[in-house]
């Protein structure tokens, strides 16, 4: 099967001779395992510092000469596993590849992605982990009220559009926003249902935050950190929450923010958390597994009743999967950014 291999780890900013396609024998067909033919591929931040050696993301490092992986969707196409028949729709982590062989067992919700409730890229996006992530930044690790006011930040990526819309669902009374550009911007308000947005790169996030929240916020969902964080800092309330969820000023090399002055480099800014009794919390999003059913079924009603939209940026074929991730990093995706390979 073909694969998306790593070639060399980066040298700086990753480009697209780092990464080749290459043709792969797939394993024989064990006792309970599937074959999957893979139809669309999760593009992820975290896969930025998984191409470097020494600091650890998440999951393990890739490593030069083998194939990336990472979360995707596929339909089976041979089962022996009596309780996954081929034909059904799995989501794994086996992606960046055609097709794999993987144990049922280690599929994410088999049998229960049904294309009649969500159309296929949604399960990746929305109802994927994109959106739990969202969905537990906010109302555990954030532990939104009604009323609150919340800040998002790269808030029309993929978390950050979900975020947005389920804050305002979850009773937020002010939300906003600040993402790379002005066409993202107002696609935050249009969109995203965010009452106000900023884009980081022409004003410094302290002053529109000012600007958007003149009495504060109670929130912010730190998809960014850097100067973005210590912006969110004097904003925040007394009481306030932060859930940090990423940090994409670390991964994004190109994308500059307006704020120049290196302020946000200075941990001094923390006296802010201590004077304003501030919670930060970070998370990773798969210790909160128990969320998951009414994570489900909350987003699936308000995705039925058109409460929310499900917005993706689809790059067509595994031999520009490579190139989705580096326009990922830039700032080139609208919602969750997509790979497919199919469409059934
Ligand atoms: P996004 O769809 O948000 O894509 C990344 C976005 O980051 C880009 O579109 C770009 O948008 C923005 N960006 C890039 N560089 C910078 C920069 N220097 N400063 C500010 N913004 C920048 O990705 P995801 O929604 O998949 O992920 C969002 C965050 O959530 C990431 O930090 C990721 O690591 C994190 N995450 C954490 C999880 C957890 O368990 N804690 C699970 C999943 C994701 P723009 O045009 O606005 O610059």
């Amino acid at each position: 099967t073909r694969v998306v291999c790593l070639l060399r780890r980066p040298d700086g900013e990753p480009v697209p001779g780092d990464f080749a396609v290459e043709e792969r024998p797939l394993p024989s067909l064990g006792e309970g395992q599937l074959l999957v033919r893979n139809l669309y591929m999760s593009v992820d931040p975290s896969m930025r510092g998984r191409l470097e050696s020494t600091e650890k993301h998440y999951t393990h490092n890739f490593t030069p000469g083998s194939p990336l992986d990472g979360r995707a969707l596929g339909v089976v196409e041979e089962s022996r596993c009596a309780s996954v028949p081929s034909g059904a729709y799995v989501r794994h982590q086996l992606g960046w590849r055609e097709r794999a062989v993987l144990d049922a067992a280690d599929t994410d919700g088999a049998g229960r992605i049904d294309p009649e409730l969500a159309p296929l890229p949604t399960w990746l996006g929305l109802l994927g982990q994109t959106g739990f992530t969202a969905y537990v930044g906010l109302a555990r690790i954030a532990a939104l009220r009604p009323g609150d006011a919340v800040f998002v930040s790269a808030a029309a990526g993929a978390v950050g559009s979900a975020a947005g819309q389920f804050a305002r669902l979850l009773g937020a009374e002010r939300v906003v926003g600040t993402a790379g550009g002005a066409d993202k911007c107002a696609l935050l308000v249009k969109e995203f249902g965010y009452d106000a947005a900023a884009d980081y790169r022409a004003e410094p996030v302290r002053e529109a935050l000012a600007r958007m929240a003149p009495d504060g916020v109670d929130v912010y969902f730190d998809n960014v950190g850097g100067e973005q964080l210590a912006a969110a800092l004097h904003a925040l309330r007394t009481g306030g929450r932060v859930a940090l969820c990423g940090m994409m000023s670390q991964f994004g090399g190109q994308r500059r923010s307006a704020d120049t002055s290196q302020r946000s480099a200075d941990i001094n800014q923390l006296i802010q958390a201590v004077l304003k009794r501030l919670t930060l919390r970070g998370f990773i999003v798969r210790d909160h597994e128990d969320l998951r059913p009414e994570f489900e079924e909350r987003v699936a009603g308000w995705l039925r009743s058109g409460r929310i939209t499900a917005r993706e940026t689809v790059v067509d074929g595994l031999e520009n999967a490579p190139g989705a991730l580096l326009s990922l990093l830039d700032g080139g995706n609208i919602g969750k950014m997509l790979v497919r390979l199919g469409d059934s």
